[in-house]
């Protein structure tokens, strides 16, 4: 649990950030967030001097957990020659060539600084190219920290009970119309009604800012005909899955294609990182061959493709999606077989190598499914798993993710913590 050092630093951060923190999640470890001094492998290791199993890996992008060998090196060599140059570098080229292999073949790559930098590009550029105003998202779903995807928003928005925030102006809001996660009905009741004027439907192909919940067999397939049906365009919002389900991400997983690509987190190495990527007749609509403004001091900054590109190579061999998959799929069952043993009501949502489960009586198909559940159970359990050494999304609006650093060493530990901590809740 958080000591008294971390107290310490929180108290003085109170007086510093808005909340504490520089990114609300951050804050929802409670009764304040432990600080970490330094982090390896499945590891964080805290300034209170805990050691935490870390199933959080920087909200996702610590897919082969911390401080790997071959991203350090790869870091280090560039920071020998140098860390921002705010010209072209080569390393751009390879990692360009290596997302393009995997998400769009023959197209082309814009790179960012985050995944919301990469959604708000994305929107602009299919607005620019279809040159029409709406768009339609998710509830429940997360895109980013912008305006147009601050409407029905996930993750920390819909933890801090502002899915559609202060500040965005209704004019504004109205542009984006918001459908429901699993039912292409919806999408297909706004299109018959705005289709014409939707310049792009955006979607995470696995929802994962409202726990986890994967799409229902048809819904991708019911967005991609419904886009083309009305000349919109769709977008495959790849920050969590992309290269996580595997090197091609969702659209590999689940065969179904979007016209834009929007990644993140994983594709960085654990650097700041947006990737917005597609054919290249829409994606030389960007500036400077078009005239969709995008623009970044730190656009493809060296650091981050260095880290990008070695962590890409390791995926490559394969292993680390077997050692995360297995991971996950043994702590998944056995969630289940503890809520089973205590008549618990409860469910597992889980997808390879990310799951969640919620306190709630049935399936969890839709963000509105999981807002139903018992969040104060789902805190107790963090809570529970934290003072036994594992540290979960603080959030049931997060996924739990496992990485190429949690051995079978590893999950059995967290195996024996899941089992003291469900215990404990059974018993209150
Ligand atoms: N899209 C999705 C699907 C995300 O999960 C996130 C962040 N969790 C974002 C976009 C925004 O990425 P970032 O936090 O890097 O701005």
């Amino acid at each position: 649990m958080p000591g008294e050092e971390s107290r310490k630093l929180y108290e003085e951060a109170l007086n510093l950030f808005p909340g504490g923190v520089n990114s609300p999640i951050r804050a929802a470890v409670k009764p304040y967030p432990f600080y970490v001094s330094r982090a390896e492998g499945p590891y964080l290791y805290t300034v209170d001097g805990e050691r935490l199993i870390d199933y959080v890996l920087a909200y996702g992008p610590m897919f082969l957990g911390h401080r790997h060998p071959r991203v350090l090196e790869a870091v280090k060599e560039q920071l020998e020659r140098g860390w921002a140059y705010g010209t072209p570098a080569e390393l751009e080229i390879k990692l360009a060539k290596k997302i393009l292999k995997y998400y769009h073949q023959g197209g082309m790559v814009r790179f960012v600084n985050s995944g919301t930098e990469a959604t708000m590009a994305a929107i602009r550029l299919a607005r620019g190219y279809t040159g029409r105003k709406y768009i339609v998202k998710f509830n429940g779903c997360y895109h980013g920290a912008h305006d147009a995807v601050l409407v029905g928003a996930g993750s920390a928005a819909a933890e801090y009970g502002v899915p559609s925030s202060l500040g965005v102006p209704e004019e504004v809001a109205k542009l984006t119309l918001i459908a429901r996660f699993n039912d292409v009905e919806s999408v297909e009741k706004i299109m018959k009604k705005h289709g014409d004027q939707v310049a792009a439907i955006i979607v995470e192909p696995v929802a994962g800012n409202a726990g986890v919940i994967p799409p229902k067999p048809g819904f991708l397939k019911g967005l991609r005909e419904l886009a083309d049906q009305y000349g919109a365009l769709l977008i495959m919002d790849e920050v969590i899955t992309g290269f996580r389900l595997g090197l091609g991400g969702a659209q590999e997983y689940y065969g179904v294609r979007g016209d834009i690509t929007t990644l993140g987190k994983i594709v960085g190495g654990g650097f700041p990182i947006g990737v917005v990527a597609g054919p290249r007749e829409i994606m030389e609509n960007f500036t400077p061959s078009g005239k969709v403004f995008n623009a970044g001091t730190f656009n493809a900054h060296p650091v981050t493709m260095a880290a990008g590109l070695a962590t890409i190579e390791v995926l490559e061999t394969g292993e680390p999606y077997r050692v995360a998959r297995e991971a996950a799929s043994k702590l998944a069952k056995t969630v289940e077989d503890l809520i089973s043993r205590y008549g618990i009501k409860a469910t597992v949502n889980y997808v390879e190598n990310m799951f969640q489960v919620f306190f709630v009586d049935g399936e969890v198909a839709s963000p509105e499914d999981a807002a139903r559940s018992n969040r104060e159970m789902y805190n107790e359990l963090h809570q529970e798993l934290l003072s036994r050494g594992v540290f979960i999304a603080p959030s049931q609006m997060e996924a739990i993710f496992t990485s190429a650093a949690h051995t079978a060493e590893v999950v059995e530990e967290t195996i024996t913590a899941l089992e003291d901590a469900f215990k404990r809740l059974r018993e209150q």
